[in-house]
């Protein structure tokens, strides 16, 4: 099942911000798809579930989340810091004000419904087995606030609501976006229910300021850092630590994949040039990942997370191609 809705879709130019996520690489990819199976449609915008300030409780902190909710100087300070608007001296950094279009009480709500696919489709992996939504990902928001272009953290909000429904009781993350699920491993430090694996850039995130004290540097239950130059190891880390997660944790009721298209060679952000896998790369890459868990058996939802510039469509739209048509052989055959 693919989860996709223009609305959800977080436009960076509509704010003003100035970072390079080709706005429409989720409908890029989901046109693609419509070229492959005709009978693929936007979701329904009024069936998005409603994220409630309590759903954030159950993941952030009530300071935060109370700012969140509070007046529109406190939100526009969270999310300039979050999207990093400002630098040291308090000059606009990426952001130009004057070419925003909406205004930040808009750019909530769609965090927020961001965040209801994720749950949304994450939910549904659980009956039909995988699930994939055209955005969301948002790892490095922390317990105390948003980070590296996360307000909230979708994926630990959506384990904890499924939780609290007692749907599921135990989760995996496995994030294989080219920044480290940094937030996503200081929320659930202390939550034996969800275990965390993230391969990712060895150098460059977290931001080499701040000391090893810094909760950024909290690290993943299993945590692969991949260094500059290191590419040809990268599949063999990655299926070493996989087999790691099965020999050592229980199987989970769900796995939640943040499918970061960044370490990508062609993404046009900066702070991923440390690491860059070819297009093979990356798609040998996922199938190892949805292999995995499919042989496993184990319920599989995906989010984007990290993908920027005018080639990261490709990746996402590979992998899809491949998991459909996959999906479609064995349809075929048990039709017989
Ligand atoms: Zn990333």
């Amino acid at each position: 099942m693919i989860f996709y809705h223009p609305d959800c879709d977080f436009r960076f130019s509509d704010y003003g911000i100035e970072i390079p996520v080709v706005d429409d690489r989720a409908s890029r990819v989901f046109q693609n798809l419509v070229s492959l199976d005709s009978s693929l449609t936007y979701f329904d915008p009024a069936l998005i579930p409603e994220i409630t300030k309590e759903d954030l409780l159950l993941v952030h902190n009530k300071d935060f989340v109370d700012r969140i909710y509070g007046s529109y100087r406190e939100l526009e300070r969270e999310i300039m810091s979050c999207f990093e608007l400002q630098d040291a001296d308090g000059n606009y950094h990426r952001y130009n004000p004057k070419n925003a279009k909406k205004d930040f009480n808009h750019a909530l709500s769609i965090v927020l419904k961001q965040t209801g696919m994720t749950y949304y489709s994450t939910k549904s992996a659980l009956t039909t087995g995988f699930s994939y939504f055209l955005g969301g990902g948002m790892h490095h928001a922390m317990s105390f606030g948003g980070r590296g272009f996360g307000l909230i953290n979708d994926i630990v909000i959506t384990l904890r609501k499924l939780q609290k429904e007692n749907l599921i009781k135990t989760a995996w993350v496995i994030d294989v976006d080219a920044h480290k699920g940094d937030g996503t491993a200081e929320l659930t430090a202390r939550d034996p229910s969800i275990v965390t694996l993230s391969i990712h850039m060895k150098e460059g995130w977290p931001l080499d300021s701040g000391t090893v004290r810094d909760p950024w540097f909290i690290p993943c239950d299993l945590e692969v850092g991949v260094d500059v130059g290191e590419e040809d190891k990268y599949l063999g880390l990655l299926s070493a630590a996989l087999n790691e997660l099965d020999q050592k944790y229980p199987r989970p009721d769900v796995a939640i994949v943040v499918n970061g298209a960044d370490p990508y060679e062609h993404d046009e952000l900066q702070s991923t040039d440390k690491l860059k896998l070819t297009r093979e790369q990356m798609l040998a890459r996922d199938i190892l990942v949805y292999e995995f868990l499919q042989k496993l058996k184990i319920p599989q939802s995906y989010v984007m997370a990290g993908g920027y510039g005018k080639r990261s469509w490709e990746i996402y739209t590979q992998f899809l191609k491949f998991v459909w048509e996959s999906s479609s052989k064995r349809s075929e055959v048990s039709s017989r």
